[in-house]
Order: structure tokens, then sequence, then C-alpha cells
């Protein structure tokens, strides 16, 4: 029995994640026709718990001393068991970090039979690998999100040791099951050796998921990295055999300092390109689910027409030459189908697996179809699904539910922060107003204007001021919008030495505008005063100060 069978089903799906709903419609409308129709035997495995409720994992692959375990370690921002890091090969086994309240390392022959983990499918690498894997539980807000499987070092040059299991096979078993694959290079001493371009090759009808890490890259000058970075691409080119560039991040990843700053700015920005490719995997991980879902499901349909065909056409005759007609016109009875249940022929099996399956079976013994199991299916892809879909596009605008939290990935607000102290961010936090840094510039330029009696400049006579600067009006309409704070059509100084400061040192810079003014770019005489016992609301029952 499943895993999974023993669980009560739940009706409020809305509380559950989408990997959990679909795993409960999974079983509860797509399994009986599946188990019915003998599916696993034609097409594929029987899905269990695991399959749905696991994490996205995220794959690391380099040569030793890369610095494969130290990323991890750096991802979550913690030791966690197990971990051993060196310049020697340090890690000579598979280990998955995982999620768990308490810390601890389970070994390979306990994760192979957990029937809540994923990792079943492993124990056929037999005992030499079993080994060899190990999983470290660690309490990490990011593990909560993903699973991340450390690789053993992979050796340089043309070395070759006898690993005493399939090496290249677990790699591939990893390979299509995981959402990312990372590949670690090291800038300071760049080698695809012989057992690296094994390894990449093992990763074949996976390269949509390959990023590359170029590690270390502070270790060099600019002029070194760059000549390392083109033997990288061009020694990639070699091995992937393929036209399509995959990306390449260029950086230190880990937390010591740099060994040499000249290219810092552009580290961070390779940082933060990769680390946002990262924060999206838990949603691309329930769409590709429920688009998995949809084609097992359209496969089980069809899969059930054929049977149902091939029944039909079979009769009371299940002799060997009945069958063999019936294989020889399965083409035939393809179009049909398709035809009759307008199911396009691309969610058709394979043909010839398909003669393949049935000539190798007693087609007398097939089971009868069953019309309700082939409504719910269908009821399943009409009204189940569709819903599923909106929400993850629902979610996916309120990003913050379904995106990688924790450790390197809550570096918060800090003056270390990319762009803190830049465009309209430039100045927060500190007591002084920063467009008063050029108040002799705004306030020569504001007397030039020649204000109202009142210390105000009208929109109108302002108008041609700021068209000099060649801003699109939609640009300056955003800017005045901001600036006029009491919305009176009118600027007075500060209002007009905002909008300065937000053309000159926002707009012209090329920084983005906006939509909300952030707290420290508000005049001081138009901020709320903070109450206190000393303060009190005015007679007009005005909290703000009153505009002179
Ligand atoms: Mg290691
Ligand atoms: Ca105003």
């Amino acid at each position: 029995m499943l895993n999974w069978m023993k669980r009560q089903p739940t009706q409020d799906d809305s509380v559950y994640s989408i990997p959990h709903n679909l795993a409960r419609l999974y079983k509860t409308k797509l399994f009986p026709l599946e188990e019915y129709t003998r599916f696993q035997e034609f097409h594929s495995p029987l899905l269990d718990d695991a399959h749905f409720t696991s994490r996205p994992m995220v794959l690391l692959i380099g040569q030793y001393s890369t610095g494969k375990t130290t990323f991890l370690r750096y991802l979550v921002e913690r030791d966690f068991p197990g971990m051993r890091i060196g310049p020697e090969p340090t890690t000579d086994g598979f280990m998955v970090l995982e999620h768990n309240e308490i810390d601890a390392l389970i070994p390979g022959n306990a994760l192979v039979v957990d029937p809540s983990k994923p990792y079943g499918g492993l124990s056929k690498f037999g005992v030499n690998f079993l080994n060899r894997f190990q999983g470290a539980s660690v309490n990490s807000e990011v593990l909560k999100h993903v699973t991340l499987v450390d690789t053993p070092g992979i050796l340089s040059g043309s070395k070759q040791l006898t690993r005493g299991y399939d090496f290249i096979g677990v790699l591939e078993w990893f390979a299509e099951r995981v959402d990312r694959i990372i590949i670690l290079f090291d800038a300071h001493k760049l080698d695809i050796s012989d057992e690296l371009r094994m390894s990449i090759q093992a990763l074949r009808g996976n390269h949509e998921k390959i990023r590359i890490v170029l590690n270390k890259a502070d270790q060099v000058n600019t002029q070194q990295l760059m000549r390392v970075y083109g033997a990288l691409l061009w020694s990639l080119a070699k091995v992937f055999d393929t036209p399509e560039v995959v990306r390449v991040y260029t950086g230190s990843f880990w937390s010591n300092s740099l060994k040499n700053e000249e290219n810092r700015k552009l580290f961070e920005l390779e940082k933060a390109d990769l680390f946002s490719d990262l924060q999206t995997l838990p949603r691309s991980y329930a769409v590709r689910l429920l688009n998995d879902l949809v084609k097992r499901a359209r496969l089980a349909l069809v899969h059930a027409y054929i049977l149902q065909a091939v029944r039909g056409e079979t009769g009371m005759f299940t002799g060997s030459s009945t069958k063999k007609k019936i294989v020889d016109r399965l083409a035939e009875i393809y179009n049909q189908i398709h035809k009759q249940h307008n199911i396009s022929l691309g969610d058709f099996p394979d043909l010839e697996q398909m003669k393949h399956a049935l000539a190798t079976r007693d087609i007398g013994k097939l089971p009868k179809f069953k019309k309700d199991l082939v409504e719910t299916v269908m009821y399943l892809l009409t009204r189940d699904i569709p819903p599923l879909m909106a929400r993850i596009n629902q979610e996916e605008l309120k990003s913050d539910d379904n995106v990688l939290r924790g450790g390197v990935f809550d570096a918060g607000a800090s003056p270390f922060n990319e762009g803190f102290d830049e465009g309209v961010d430039k100045g927060q936090g500190e007591e002084k107003w920063i467009v008063d840094e050029e108040r002799e510039r705004w306030e020569k330029e504001f007397e030039a204007l020649i204000p109202n009696e009142n210390g105000k400049i009208e929109g109108r006579k302002a108008k041609p001021h700021f068209v000099r600067t060649k801003l699109p009006n939609s640009t300056l309409g955003k800017i005045w919008q901001l600036s006029d704070i009491d919305r009176d059509g009118c600027l007075d100084y500060e209002e007009f030495a905002l909008m300065m400061h937000l053309i000159y040192n926002v707009a012209l810079e090329d920084y983005p505008l906006p939509d909300k003014l952030p707290d420290h770019l508000i005049p001081p005489t138009k901020r709320k005063p903070v109450l206190s016992k000393a303060s009190s609301v005015d007679e007009d029952g005005e909290l703000y100060p009153k505009l002179n």
C-alpha cells in the first residue's frame, strides 16, 4: 500500500499548498483509473506522496575544492551535521540537506526506505553507494523551501578513482529529479577534468536546469578574470556541445572578505541575479508538478481509450493471430481515438512502445472500460486543475509566500545592500534632509523664478523651467505628484527643492522613481510630528504643522 493511502483526505484545499492539493487530486481522481488500467505496467510507476510533497531540489556539482560545501553553508548561513570543508576532497559522498527542527545525520539506508522522502529509487545503486549517501537535517528557513544536494568533489586532471559505485549513474538520477543544477568552477585554477566532462555529459537533457558559478573570482585581478571567464565559456561550449549559452555567475560565494576588491560591484550584482533565480524555484516547482499531472492525466485517458478499442476489436477471439492483427492496426486505432475524443496525437504514448507492451500481454485479460473512472479524470482536467492554475498565478503576485527565505536570502535593508545609498534611497536614516545638500543651488533657481507673495511658484510659471531638463512629460508629471505635497498646484521652496532633487539626482541619473515618497525625502516641516506629551493637535484638528 502506498504511503498516502493511509492518510485521511482533506476537504479545505485553500489552506494547503498547491503540491498538497495536487497530491490529493492525484490519489482521489487519477490514481483509481491508473491502477485499474494498469498504467504502471505500460507507462510509468504509480506516484506516491513524496513525489508531490518533497521540496524542489538544487544539485551542486564541481571539482573538489571549488567551494561546493562552503557555498551550501553560505546559503543556509550555518554549519550543518556532517559538514567537512577543506582543500583536499573532503566530501566523499552525496549529502542531501533538508529542513528539520532538530539537527541530525541520517544514513543513506534509512533515507531510501523512508516513504515520505523521494530517494527510494536510489537503492538500486547498491550498498556501496548507500554507505556514501547521507542526509543532514538542518533547522534552516532556506531548507523549508528547497532541498540542497552536495556531491563528492570531482577529480581534477585525468585522474580516475574507483568509487565503488556508479557515480555517473547517481548524478544522472539526481539530474532528472532536481530543479536546478549548479556547477561550480574555481577562477583561481580553472580546469575541466575528464571526470567533470563525463559528469556534465550525464546532465544531457537537463541543460535548462544548469547554472554555472565561477567562484573565488576575487582571488584574481580583473584582467586575469576576463581571461578565465573567456576560457570557461570556450571550454563549456565544447563540453556542452550545444549552441545555447549557459548563464555564468561570477563572484565570491562565501562570507569571507574579498581578496581583490576591484570587482566588488560586479560580484554583488551577479550574486543578486543568482539568488533571484533560486528564489523563484518554489513557484516554478508548483507549476512543474501541475503540468506533469496534467500530462499524466491526459495519457491515462488515452490509455483507457486504447485498451477499450483493443478489447472491442478482440471480441471473443484472443488468440495470437488476433493479437497480431490488432497490434498491426494500432496506428489506425490511435487515429480513431484522436478523432472520436478530440485528443491531440501529442498526448498519445509512443506507438512502437505500445505495440510492444500489447504484444507481450494477454489482451483477453485487459481490464474493461469503466466510464465513471474516465469521467472522474475528465472532471479533474476541466474543473479541478484550472482553479489551481489561477491560484499559482495569484500567488505569483503576492510573491512573498512562495519564495526562498532565510539564510543568506534574508539580508534585510542595510547599508551593505546593493543600492542602499543610491537614487531615491540616498540619505535614508540620516537626520539631515538630503535635499538640503544642494540648498544653495536650489535656492538660487527658486528665487530666479520669482515666487509670489506667499513664497510659492505656480505650476504654470514653473513648467518651462522643468521642461528644459528634456525629461518626458510623464516623468515630470510623476515627479510633480511626489513633490507638490500639499497638492495646491504650487511649489513652495521645500517642494521646489525636492522636485529638483528628484529630477537631477534620481531621474536624470537613471534611477527609478518611487510611487510614494519615502519618509526621509519628506521636507522637514511637512513631516508628521511624533505625538508626545509635549505636542498636541492644533485648533483645526490638524496633525500636520501649518504651512507658512
Ligand atoms: Mg565539499
Ligand atoms: Ca504645494
